[in-house]
């Protein structure tokens, strides 16, 4: 590609709308451009990168022979009545009606289009297992579309869904995913861990979430220093290696005044945090439905941690989602916010951490008093030590192998056994052995295309701009370019024919190369070309032609080569 001919769109001023560095670069490296909130045009220059990425993508979806189809974004609202997401799914799922008044979504995944296709074009498990994957657009009615294309509302998705005659056959599936997935962010050149996830309200068998490590991440990603244990921090079990010392301190409260926070109590009282507890009041699981439960719950922790909802959601007392109570709920329960007690009237399920503690100091239930020298089972009752916070840096890995450690990741890709929820809901059977109907089993594997773009570039960037990570096989380089060709003007056109030769040589080597003769001055193209992040940059001077040399430049490296052709030509 001739670069006089190539849409650059490259900013000198970063774009105040842009929230985060990958975003800044991708605007000014002029890839994409914002079209509305979560709405975002790939330019000429991004559609490479992103065709690039998908390329990979497909590749090592073939290797596994899944089976590429592509299904409509539009989606009949009829199947979500269906499998009753309709109503579950939320303010993300864009609903609509078309002319005659019938429901249409816009997709933000397939599970219903493909478990419809399934349930009619599936007959016997000898067809079986067979998975299915598609590279396309979809739409998520985000609540804060940010980060640019990161979490935008249309994006780029690969997903790919498995059937199975049983859960054994998913099983297999799934690894040959989750390797897949391994290879796929390993070509890439990425750093990154694949991560045990929530199976959430799906409840499924297994999953996975694969990210991306840099700063930006939303995730919290807990590993073992010694080990490869690695889950999301809203699953990583916190262990508790302490046993609860004997209680010698006899209960008495103190004045706390104007102290709500176990923070200021224990400065106050000249102690450590950990040997406070807090204690939350939550809407426990009682409706018509379940009379027995509870109304509220007591959730109490160690005074340095914090509650992990999705843990204490899985506590069958609790109501689901988590919803603190209410100031007047408190008031009702006879209760202080800031001074709660422990020693309460409803049931009282304490973080393991909390629960080995003895003669620690809790509310007094009185305001500005607090409780000190208390003591679990003399002093309170606890209905069940559950683990319910989340882990911290340093923490026994639940491995029993090092310890934790925290780092901030970027989900690009997720795999899931979503076992019979779908193809329950639908219908979708086949005839098994015995000739009778098995409902079948299946998975989903998504991977966020557009997401992997700004991802990478959150990890690899400097003050110039967009590094594309070196990878194994220089033919895998996301990089819309490989290699740049800038002539600097001569007198006698020498420079600009050498080029231009040069450039059609790479060229016929199948090499992916952009001659930059724009008319520009040479320090504009040289910032551009590093703003964009082209990997190699050959200068062809009069100068240095004199002696029959290019100047190479590598984007990482800080000198430069003076090469001959040969040389030149036997680095591609
Ligand atoms: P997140 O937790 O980030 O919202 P998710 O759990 O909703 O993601 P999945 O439903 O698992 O995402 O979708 C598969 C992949 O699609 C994700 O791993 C992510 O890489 C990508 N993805 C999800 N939402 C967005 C978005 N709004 N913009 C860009 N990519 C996205
Ligand atoms: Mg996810």
């Amino acid at each position: 590609m001739k670069a006089s001919q190539f849409l650059f769109a490259t900013l000198k001023e970063t774009p105040n709308d842009a929230d985060i560095i990958s975003s800044q670069l991708m605007v000014r490296a002029g890839l994409i451009r914002k079209l509305a909130s979560g709405l975002y045009v790939w330019l000429p220059m991004g559609l490479r990168v992103l065709k690039r990425v998908e390329r990979i993508v497909r590749e090592e979806m073939e290797r596994i022979d899944s089976q590429e189809l592509l299904m409509p974004v539009t989606q009949p609202g009829e199947l979500w009545h269906e499998s009753g997401r309709w109503e579950d799914y939320g303010a993300e799922l864009l609903r609509f009606k078309d002319r005659h008044s019938r429901d249409f979504v816009l997709g933000p995944t397939h599970e219903e289009v493909i478990t419809d296709i399934a349930r009619n074009e599936l007959k016997s498990y000898k067809q079986l297992p067979v998975s299915f994957y598609q590279i396309q657009t979809k739409f998520r009615d985000e609540i804060r579309p940010r980060f640019g294309v990161m979490r935008a509302r249309e994006f780029t998705m690969k997903d790919a869904y498995s059937f199975h005659i049983d859960t054994h056959s998913l099983a297999q599936t799934y690894q040959d995913m989750y390797d897949a997935y391994s290879r796929i962010f390993s070509r890439l050149g990425l750093d990154f861990r694949a991560v045990q996830a929530d199976t959430g309200s799906i409840g499924g068998f297994a999953s996975h979430e694969f990210h991306v490590l840099a700063d930006s991440g939303e995730d919290d990603i807990a590993f073992s220093s010694e080990s490869d244990f690695a889950a999301n921090v809203e699953l990583a079990e916190a262990i508790c290696t302490s046993t609860r010392p004997a209680a010698t301190q006899a209960r008495s409260n103190v004045a706390t005044p104007n102290m709500p926070t176990c923070e200021a109590v224990a400065e106050h009282l000249g102690i450590a945090l950990t040997q406070t507890v807090k204690t939350l009041i939550v809407k426990g699981s009682h409706s018509e439905d379940n009379p027995d439960a509870p109304k509220f719950v007591a959730l109490v922790l160690r005074g340095d941690h914090t509650l992990n909802e999705i843990k204490a959601e899985k506590i069958a007392a609790v109501h689901t989602p988590l919803t603190m109570a209410s100031e007047d709920e408190l008031k009702q329960l006879g209760l202080i916010k800031g001074y709660i007690s422990v020693d309460l009237p409803i049931p009282t399920y304490v973080d393991r951490a909390a629960a080995a503690l003895a003669n620690f100091v809790s509310g007094a239930n009185i305001e500005h008093q607090h409780t000190t020298g208390m003591n679990w089972e003399r002093d309170a009752k606890i209905a069940e030590v559950v683990d319910i916070r989340n882990v911290v840096d340093g923490d026994p890995s639940p491995d029993g192998k090092g310890v934790i450690q925290i780092k901030r990741g970027i989900e690009v890709g997720h795999i899931f056994q979503l076992g019979d929820k779908y193809s329950k809901a639908l219908g979708c059977s086949v005839l098994g052995k015995e000739g009778k109907p098995v409902t079948l089993m299946m998975g989903c594997y998504g991977i966020g295309v557009s997401r992997i773009i700004a991802a990478a570039i959150e990890q690899n960037h400097d003050d110039k701009g967009i590094i594309w990570a070196k990878t194994d096989n220089p033919a895998d380089s996301i990089a819309p370019f490989y290699v740049a060709i800038v002539p600097l003007k001569s007198k006698t056109g020498e420079a600009e024919q050498k080029a231009e030769e040069l450039y059609q040589m790479l060229k016929s080597r199948g090499i992916n190369v952009l001659l930059d003769d724009r008319d520009e001055r040479a320090g504009v193209k040289f910032a551009d070309l590093e703003l964009i992040g082209i990997p190699h940059r050959i200068v062809v001077s009069e100068r240095n032609l004199a002696e029959n040399k290019y100047e190479y430049a590598d984007r990482t490296a800080e000198d430069k080569q003076l090469l001959s052709l040969e040389e030149v030509l036997a680095k591609f």
